[in-house]
């Protein structure tokens, strides 16, 4: 029997899930985590972070969030303590070795023209076969202070990364900011909660610019709470799924008006509830066609007071430049923008990330080479023997990558075989053309099943043999959400 052995990258929620569904198939996973704590992104996050989906769905199925959370939308800190104490409870930490950062990953043998080859994922379509090949992984003690981020020469100001802006202290962050002229770069999230941070620590003395390209649209969080009701399986039918059938089809047809009428809803709203056309910070796209690129935001806490105050300037910018006292906004050199600090909150370049890790020319290509989703959401088929957990995204990202822990795990524990390398690149193609159907050019291949969950969930369910239809009755399977619990035991086998 081929050796079990298995390595995780990474102890945020991803790596925690991995872990612990690992462990309870008897299996004995190391995680290596490059940080000097668990957590992940919730480690280290700037003061005013919080949840932006409410924390019903987003909790670990078997492990309730403690009594004493009782906010819809709980705060960084009590995130990152739901995640120590489950980590804690399900004796994950032994396993995590911290400090330890993963250089690269290099499979042999066999060669990269034997894997070109090959019909079957690992050339056996099992996780552990004779056939496979081993990972080799590289780590490094990653204790030593990285490299600071360098700006342009031209720049007499400070350029950086949002990450790096949220690994500072609270208090080192406020200081580090105050009575500076700071340039926030993105409308996403972070860019959004650092710019509103930014305002109330400097006020319309020191106001905050916020530069963008591209608008989207932010919601109030409890309009959130609203549209996690809706995750249900009518709402599903009003989509077009990648391997739909005839009726499936037919309700889609049917029912996308309703599709159309809530998202001309949904804008109508936001255009009344915020001053978008004052602020020319109407999106140009559809309210649901964002929802299919995992772009919603919730709108920080008066972030168009401090607009109208002035501690928030809001920016539309097609190109910038820098010079040497700030920045050159659509070329107009005459009137720059003084700038101190210029803070960069436009993604994480994930593919470019992934792509690095592998030692092998072959795999890089395979990681960049097409923007089809990765099968199942985490396994590339041309890439044996490691999976991606974590790479899609959602509305609620620990819910979905909780199924798909369970699923992997399975899969691990010899439950079911991968198909052929040929059919998971048809059923990836077949993703990515019905999802840019709706997504258009935001199409994004990590956004994959954002309106389709719970069909998402069915093919995870129906792979390990279990029953899809998690609810007894069927009026409730069809109208009332479906969450974390709803999948807590999958031992419901068909
Ligand atoms: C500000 C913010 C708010 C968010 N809010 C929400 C929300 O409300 N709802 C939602 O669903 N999602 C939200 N998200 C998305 C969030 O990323 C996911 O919910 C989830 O926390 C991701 O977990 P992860 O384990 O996949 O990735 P991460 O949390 O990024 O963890 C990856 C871990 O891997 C480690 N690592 C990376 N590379 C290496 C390496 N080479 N070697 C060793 N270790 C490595 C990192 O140090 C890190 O600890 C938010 C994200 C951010 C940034």
């Amino acid at each position: 029997m081929a050796e079990r052995k298995i390595a995780i990258v990474g102890a945020g929620i991803s790596g925690l899930l991995a872990c612990k569904h690992c462990m309870e198939k008897g299996f004995d996973p190391v995680v290596l985590e490059a940080q000097s704590g668990i957590g992940g992104v919730w480690s280290k996050t700037i003061e005013s972070t919080k949840l932006q989906t409410p924390r019903a769905f987003y909790q670990f199925s078997d492990f309730a969030w403690p009594p004493s959370v009782k906010d819809t939308f709980p705060n960084h800190k009590q995130v990152l303590e739901y995640l120590q104490s489950y980590a804690s409870h399900f004796n994950i930490l032994p396993k995590i070795k911290l400090n330890t950062k993963v250089l690269d990953v290099a499979y042999s043998p066999p060669s990269d023209e034997d894997l070109v080859a090959w019909d079957l994922w690992g050339g056996s379509g099992e996780p552990f076969s004779p056939y496979s090949g081993k990972w080799d992984v590289t780590v490094q003690d990653s204790r030593d202070p990285s490299a600071p981020f360098e700006g342009p020469e031209v720049f007499g100001g400070m350029v950086m990364h949002s990450m790096d802006y949220a690994a500072m202290e609270n208090k080192a962050a406020s200081e580090f900011i105050k009575a500076k002229r700071v340039a926030v770069v993105g409308f996403q999230k972070s860019a959004l909660d650092l710019a509103a941070q930014v305002a109330k620590v400097n006020g319309p003395k020191y106001p905050c610019t916020l530069l963008f390209r591209t608008v989207h649209w932010t919601v109030p969080d409890y309009f959130m709470t609203y549209t996690f009701r809706c995750l249900n399986r009518f709402v599903e039918l009003m989509v077009h799924k990648p391997d739909q059938g005839f009726f499936q089809w037919l309700s889609a047809i049917l029912l996308s008006p309703l599709l159309w009428i809530f998202s001309k809803t949904v804008e109508s709203f936001l255009r009344f509830l915020y001053p978008l056309k004052k602020y020319n910070t109407v999106p140009s796209h559809g309210f649901v066609q964002q929802i299919f690129s995992c772009m919603s935001a919730v709108t920080p806490p008066n972030f168009y007071d401090k607009v109208r105050e002035g501690s928030l300037i809001l920016k539309k910018s097609h190109n910038f430049s820098f010079c040497k006292n700030g920045l050159v906004i659509d070329k107009e050199e005459a009137t720059p923008l003084a700038t101190d600090i210029v803070i960069f909150a436009t993604g994480y370049k994930t593919d470019e990330k992934l792509k690095n890790i592998f030692s092998s020319v072959y795999f890089r290509k395979c990681i960049i080479g097409s923007s089809a989703p990765f099968f199942r959401e985490c396994i590339h088929p041309r890439i044996p023997n490691l999976a991606i957990l974590g790479y899609g995204d959602s509305p609620a990202n620990l819910y979905t990558t909780e199924i798909k822990s369970k699923w992997l795990a399975e899969f691990l524990a010899g439950k079911f075989m991968l198909p052929s390398i040929r059919e998971m690149e048809e059923d990836v193609n077949r993703w990515e053309k019905c999802m840019k159907r709706y997504s258009g050019s935001s199409y994004k291949r990590y956004c994959a099943s954002a309106l389709l969950q719970i069909y998402t969930n069915d093919q995870l369910c129906k792979d390990i043999g279990c029953n899809p239809r998690r609810k007894n009755r069927f009026l409730a399977d069809l109208f009332t959400p479906y969450g974390p619990t709803d999948y807590k035991n999958l031992t419901n086998f068909i």
